[in-house]
């Protein structure tokens, strides 16, 4: 993308026009430079790691993880959520099994990140089902989250925080609940992981299950693996 582009986007001008020169310039200037990526993905995909996050525009998978076309395959919708097994088979729940059967990827990461709308709605119930039902009946799936978090008594800004991180934890184990995911959990070839990204810092914080916590990217690296991927 050109800085004009971008300028464009930040500007409010971003419309239809503006997507085509863009298609138009990836055609004639990027394309070309990965010609060799491209052919050898015409023919199939091997995506090695699932990634399941927001819709927000602010979170750009392959952005923040430096990683090519062909690597993530992508799930993408308002709140990162993964509804539990058998309460709301749909989109998510067939991306997971394909991703996990068909395409044996060796991780899923569940993505939330900071600013993100769709708890701040939860939070504080700027959703409503007259206005919004869709959205109001989607965000039950993190009602839990919400919960544990106003057990706490934080204050607003922490209380924003506590909840992003509080729904990773939550969807990480609706993920668990996938028939596909806790067989290949337990068989040892598969890796899940939750991440937090900071969008004004550019940084991601990892979830500890053994702490409980999030931490930095360096400690996740230090402590390593899970065992079922050593
Ligand atoms: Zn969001």
């Amino acid at each position: 993308m050109s800085n004009e582009h971008h300028n464009d986007n930040a500007t409010g001008g971003g419309d239809l026009c503006s997507l085509l020169r863009g298609v138009e310039e990836f055609t004639r200037d990027i394309f070309p430079n990965n010609r060799d990526l491209f052919k050898s993905l015409a023919q199939g995909q091997a995506p090695h790691t699932l990634f399941i996050t927001c819709a927000d525009s602010r979170v750009v998978p392959e952005m923040i993880t430096q990683t090519q076309p062909g690597e993530l395959f992508v799930c993408r919708n308002i709140g990162n959520i993964v509804p539990s097994y058998g309460q709301m088979l749909g989109g998510v729940s067939a991306v997971i099994e394909y991703a996990v059967a068909m395409l044996s990827v060796r991780q899923i990461v569940i993505c939330g990140h900071s600013d993100c709308g769709a708890m701040k709605g939860l939070m504080t119930n700027t959703t409503n089902a007259q206005d919004m039902p869709a959205v109001t009946a989607w965000l039950r799936n993190a009602e839990a989250a919400r919960s544990v978090i106003l057990t706490r008594k934080l204050d607003g800004a922490a209380t924003a925080t506590a909840l992003v991180q509080e729904n990773i934890r939550l969807q990480l184990m609706h993920l668990r609940t996938h028939p596909a995911v806790a067989a290949r959990l337990a068989e040892g070839r598969l890796n899940v992981q939750g991440w937090v990204y900071d969008i004004e810092h550019g940084t991601v914080t990892v979830y500890d299950d053994a702490s409980g916590s999030f931490q930095s990217i360096s400690a996740a690296q230090a402590r390593g693996l899970p065992p079922e991927t050593r």
